[in-house]
């Protein structure tokens, strides 16, 4: 497995591309912008999925372009779909380059449910909050969290857009905090790496909830 993280668009939106080596395929996580240098970090591997962590234009952007070229299943959340097309502000879809409308998902992520393309494995993780839909991806076998805007190094996602609720955004942060190991490498939805034991001691949000 070989993991490519490209930060896309005016926000740098940290846009995965997960490439297996041994059968040559690829699945892309919040494609929200730049869709050619997407294109270009899987060049040689054969796209099989686009995932979307939640329904903010900023990570959907681009999805429309794959899927008009490649043809593949987009999987999301069900409960993001009134998202996937709110600019939320006027305008602000052509700013951070969004090819709109998003196309309704091929299959919708469930908690606990597993993708899987040749040998990369996905565990889904429902962690809403930040939207009602958010799921991380879960890469077990390689300590990997993809965590879209659940958790950020010294910041945690904001819970005053468009279906943010703060309650559930706590939960989310407790359980993933409570189920996954220190050592698993953290890729946020926008910025910096980290881990879920750099977070546990030095992210203030966090201090009252773990
Ligand atoms: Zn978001
Ligand atoms: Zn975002």
């Amino acid at each position: 497995m070989m993991l490519k993280v490209i930060p896309v668009g005016i926000l740098s939106v940290n846009c995965s591309v997960i490439l297996d080596e041994e059968e040559g395929k690829a699945v892309v996580i919040d494609p929200g912008a730049d869709a050619e240098r997407i294109e270009e970090a899987m060049d040689g591997f054969e796209l099989q999925a686009i995932i979307c962590t939640h329904g903010h234009i900023d990570h959907v952007g681009q999805v429309k372009t794959l899927k008009e070229k490649y043809r593949v299943p987009f999987y999301m959340h069900r409960s993001d779909l009134f998202l996937i097309n709110d600019p939320i502000w006027p305008g602000f879809e052509k700013q951070i380059g969004c090819a709109l409308p998003c196309p309704e998902p091929d299959e919708f992520l469930e908690d606990g449910s597993e993708i899987k393309v040749g040998s990369i494995s996905l565990e889904v993780l429902y962690t809403p909050g930040h939207t009602p839909g958010l799921c991380c991806l879960y890469m077990k076998d390689h300590g990997v969290l993809i965590a879209g805007d659940l958790l950020f190094k010294g910041s945690v996602g904001r819970w005053d857009l468009p279906g943010g609720n703060l309650e559930d955004l706590k939960k989310s942060l407790a359980r993933v905090f409570k189920e996954l190991p220190d050592d698993t490498l953290v890729i946020c939805g926008h910025y910096e790496e980290t881990t879920i034991g750099h977070e546990r001691v030095f992210n203030p949000y966090l201090r009252s909830l773990l």
